[in-house]
């Protein structure tokens, strides 16, 4: 829809102030986010804001998005694990800019109609999986980058682990309600710790993060 178009080219010109990675711009520019958000709202699919997607989980501001993603530095050919499908919309940027992206989620209804979103959109690249009470998918270890769309207590060790060595994670992470953002780098020795500014999230929940 022509609305959505003009709309869209707007949010992605007044993330450009900000956002210099051209390759994240350019996947946000193609990607429809009103089919991720709820009907009743699809009228704020281009604000930069959070939005409700139901059973008390946001779909994230995309300035935010954007940022996160541009701190990935993904140049294409990555593994990418991100935690928290929520609407989707995060996955099929990631899945624009890497090889594969497997992302977990433990509501079933949001990781059914994210599923539902994705496939409509043709991504074939993109594995969602219901989450188990550890925390990623160890099971596909390990990722070149990994994506932390809900909130931590603190850098859990269960997820540095899933990283390979080079790879970056960004994580929320701090006080229940609100975080600062980090990237994290593995490193063969010590790992790079870098904050990317405050933030709030919803809880991550799981062992080794927030009790639901
Ligand atoms: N990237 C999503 C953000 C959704 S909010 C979007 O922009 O739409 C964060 C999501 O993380 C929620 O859907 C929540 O259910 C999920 N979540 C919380 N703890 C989790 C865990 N341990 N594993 C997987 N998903 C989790």
């Amino acid at each position: 829809m022509k609305d959505y178009e003009t709309a869209r080219a707007g949010l992605i010109k007044q993330l450009e102030a900000e956002i210099k990675e051209k390759r994240v711009l350019a996947a946000m520019a193609r990607i429809p986010r009103e089919k991720f958000v709820p009907k009743e709202s699809s009228h704020l699919a281009y604000e930069d804001g959070p939005l409700p997607i139901g059973w008390e989980q946001t779909i994230s501001q995309p300035y935010i998005i954007a940022l996160m993603t541009e701190a990935l530095e993904l140049k294409g050919d990555e593994k990418v694990l991100e935690i928290g499908t929520g609407s989707g919309y995060q996955t099929a940027i990631l899945a624009e800019l890497s090889k594969t992206v497997i992302s977990v989620e433990r509501v079933p209804a949001l990781a059914e109609s994210a599923q539902r979103v994705l496939n409509s959109l043709g991504y074939k690249n993109i594995e969602i999986h219901m989450a188990k009470d550890t925390l990623g998918w160890p099971e596909m270890a390990p990722y070149d980058a990994i994506m932390v769309t809900a909130g931590a207590p603190d850098i859990p060790d269960d997820l540095l682990v899933q990283l390979a060595i080079g790879g970056r994670m960004v994580i929320p992470a701090g006080p229940r309600h609100v975080q600062e953002l980090y990237r994290v780098t593995r490193l063969k020795d010590q790992n790079r710790v870098e904050k990317l500014g405050g933030c709030r999230f919803v809880a991550l929940i799981g062992k080794g993060a927030w009790e639901n």
